[in-house]
């Protein structure tokens, strides 16, 4: 049985007192959840603080990239090391902006998820198509490329550690959800190449979350299906009343 995970992708938004206000009305809400894992993914100037305020709850916290490289002269760069030192667990790797904007491919996504795991993260490694790739029907393709790329070299001991995000481009921050059986189709399409990739065992046990416009009103209906493990969320995890009624209606 996998346990379903809820993370929250806060991308390049609030200030220091904006994140110290969501943390603290996350704390009240969700803070002793324990059923599923909650993740909160902050902007690195903000990873102590949301670390420390997390202290004696259940909500992890994750970075929202980490570079290959040990220290050295890389500005503007922060590595594995730094991330552990202030007590962050997860780290989202390959995010599509990163992909589309700063020209994140499979080969640093690949480096990035073994600088992760050296120091005891867990990636959170993000996969999925755009519209365009989409409607010329080479979503499978792009999925096999993206997870085939980004996860070559792997142990199975490894991608036991590894949470995988399916994200379809065209439904992050769009408002448009793909259906829940369009997101099944392609988390099983994962599972199923995992278990090429791998094993039974291992395909089974790793972590698929869906991410692109999950709301409270249609996670219950995306979890409830059997290849999709949870959420990774952008715009509804700003808000505590919101990403707190997500980690909840993931539950039912
Ligand atoms: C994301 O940024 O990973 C994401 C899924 O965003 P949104 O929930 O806003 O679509």
């Amino acid at each position: 049985m996998r346990k379903k995970i809820i993370a929250g992708n806060w991308k390049m938004y609030k200030t220091a007192s904006e994140a110290a206000e969501l943390m603290d009305a996350l704390k009240k809400d969700i803070g002793g959840v324990s059923a599923v894992d909650v993740v909160v993914c902050p902007p690195f100037v903000h990873l102590g603080s949301t670390v420390e305020a997390c202290k004696a709850t259940s909500i992890a916290v994750g970075a929202q990239n980490i570079y290959w490289e040990e220290f050295g002269a890389f500005t503007g760069e922060v590595c594995g090391a730094m991330l552990t030192s202030v007590g962050v667990k997860y780290v989202i790797i390959g995010h599509s902006e990163r992909r589309q904007f700063f020209g994140e491919t499979n080969e640093t996504v690949n480096k990035r998820t073994k600088a992760a795991l050296k120091h005891g993260l867990k990636p959170i490694v993000c996969v999925g198509e755009n519209l365009a790739e989409r409607e010329a029907g080479r979503t499978f393709d792009v999925i096999r490329d993206h997870v085939m790329g980004s996860l070559s070299g792997f142990t199975k001991e490894d991608m036991l550690k590894i949470v995988l995000a399916y994200e379809p481009v065209w439904a992050i921050g769009t408002g448009k959800t793909a259906t829940s059986q369009q997101a099944q189709e392609v988390h099983k399409f994962i599972r199923d190449l995992l278990l090429k990739m791998f094993d039974r065992a291992t395909a089974e046990a790793m972590r698929i979350q869906y991410g692109g416009s999950v709301k409270p009103e249609n996670i219950t209906e995306l979890v409830a299906q059997p290849d999709i493990d949870g959420a990774l969320v952008g715009g509804a995890s700003l808000k505590a009343d919101s990403f707190a009624a997500i980690v909840r209606n993931s539950m039912n």
